[in-house]
């Protein structure tokens, strides 16, 4: 068993290398420094928690924690890494799950001692809790099953969802007066139950009424809420390490939702409310043209030719595991003297930072890699961008259809250089379902096949 003053030194430790670790996770550097602080912090809160005298159940807790393990490590090993977004977004269900399940047991605990106030205030803690799991759980399922594609990415826009999400609002605050004073008389499991029921359906139609290219603000602001479901949990079982933690995953969740919402030229507010962040009004626009397919060998003429390029990554890439190719062709193109930059879209892939995780594992140098917006104005001085398996972060009709889903997004402007040579399989759409007019643009020249195979052929023809 450790001390009290021992314990409370563990969780300072443990909360000062959760800072370190999210501060090391903001730079691509020292990301891998930042992982290992995280684990470091983890596993003495783990100890010291386990050690504070406060419960005996070792055995079933080490049976717990084997389990538990057991799933993680071997969903880590199967995970391949364009599924890692769902993998993210099943997680945060399961800290959402953990609020309400740890809810339950607190209201259910019949040894809790609490009277006066202090009862009071554990109740309004135990029905925000599990207000705030329940939603994170069934958003997080929804988010789940459209990263996933079991879901349509399409928004369900219910006729008055605004009035509906508002009733479920206020019947929710009404529900928490009544558990208050049922829970007086030591019952309450009623309006307890109730709202639980009312939280679910509202996290469902919340991310439901997201239209596919809104999800990155979603899956951050899922990430942010599964923070404040672990500091709600936190509160329940009086546990100061917990509150800090989902205090720092809440905000910093929090604030890269701000993130991808300003890089997406959204209103968070809108975008949580569901459906007005989404165009409307009519019909995008139809795509009308011819497509100018090339081969591999021309493509490596054009790159050849070229002294300015610039590497577009998208979701593709993740999809074909071309990111050691683009190296090989990069290093090849660098070699050769050529300025070659890549141009990193703040939501290309399926998750925030998606396309710089890929890149770093394939060893690109940190120097070469820019946001959008260090790039963007620089198109017209560019001789070829090419555009690896990306769709709707380089569509032109965000900026000028009104009536497109992605309407007032900003884009990578690849259209303004010299030439584009676009890679994916097919005339497919991407993750917003909407055509994309840069294909079949003057300029544009398509290269269609599995990105890492045409990529392959083009390092051939480089080389050759
Ligand atoms: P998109 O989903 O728009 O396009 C990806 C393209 O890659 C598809 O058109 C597909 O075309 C092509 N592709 C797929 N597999 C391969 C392959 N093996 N080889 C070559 N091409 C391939 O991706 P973007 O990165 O451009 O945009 C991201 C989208 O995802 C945005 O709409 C964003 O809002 C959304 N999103 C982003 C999240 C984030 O946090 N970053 C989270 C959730 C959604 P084809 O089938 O013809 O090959």
């Amino acid at each position: 068993m450790m001390s009290q003053s021992l314990i409370t030194m563990s969780y300072i430790v443990a909360t000062i290398l959760f800072i370190l670790s999210l501060s090391g996770l903001s730079h691509q550097e020292t990301a891998r420094r930042g992982n290992y602080y995280g684990m470091l912090g983890m596993a003495i809160a783990i100890i010291a928690t386990a050690l504070n005298g406060s419960f005996n159940a070792y055995v079933i807790l080490i049976i717990a924690l084997l389990i538990g393990g057991a799933i993680g490590v071997t969903a880590a090993f199967k995970v391949e890494m364009t599924q890692m977004p769902e993998l993210v977004a099943i997680m945060h269900s399961l800290v959402g799950m953990a609020a309400v399940l740890v809810g339950y047991a607190n209201f259910m605990d019949p040894s809790a001692t609490l009277i006066g106030v202090e009862k009071t205030i554990h109740e309004v803690e135990i029905y925000v809790g599990v207000l705030i799991g329940a939603v994170t759980f069934s958003g997080s399922v929804i988010a789940f099953g459209k990263l996933s594609e079991r879901i349509s990415g399409k928004p369900l826009l219910l006729p008055g969802r605004h009035w509906f999400n508002l009733g479920l609002l206020i019947a929710a605050i009404f529900l928490g007066r009544l558990f208050l004073q049922q829970a007086e008389t030591g019952s309450g499991i009623v309006p307890l139950l109730i709202m639980t029921g009312i939280a679910l359906i509202f996290g469902i139609h919340m991310v439901m009424a997201i239209g596919g290219a809104d999800m990155p603000v979603v899956i951050s602001m899922l990430n942010s809420y599964s923070g404040w479901a672990a500091a709600a949990t936190g509160f329940m079982l009086s546990n100061d390490l917990l509150i800090v933690t989902g205090a720092l995953v809440g905000s910093s969740g929090a604030i890269l939702s701000y993130i991808m919402c300003r890089a997406m030229n959204r209103n968070f507010i809108s975008v949580i409310a569901g459906g007005f962040g989404t165009a409307s009004g009519g019909e995008a626009a139809a795509i009308e043209g011819e497509v100018q397919p090339v081969t591999p060998a021309e493509t490596a003429e054009l790159l050849l030719a070229a002294k300015n390029l610039v590497i577009i990554p998208g979701y593709g890439m993740a999809v074909a595991q071309a990111q050691h190719t683009v190296n090989e062709i990069t290093r090849l193109l660098r070699e050769k003297g050529k300025k070659v930059r890549f141009a990193i879209h703040p939501v290309a892939g399926r998750m925030p930072g998606h396309m710089n995780v890929l890149l770093a594992e394939a060893k690109v140098p940190y120097d070469i890699v820019f946001e959008m917006d260090e790039v963007n104005e620089d198109f017209p001085h560019v001789d070829v961008s090419i555009v690896i398996g990306a769709n709707d972060i380089v569509n032109p009709s965000a900026l000028n259809d009104p009536n497109s889903p992605i309407a007032g997004m900003p884009v990578l402007e690849c259209w303004k250089g010299g030439t584009t040579i676009v890679l994916k399989r097919s005339m497919a759409s991407g993750y917003a379902g909407i055509g994309n007019p840069l294909f079949v643009m003057d300029n544009t020249r398509m290269l269609f096949g599995d990105a890492n195979a045409t990529l392959q052929e083009v390092l051939k023809a480089l080389k050759g």
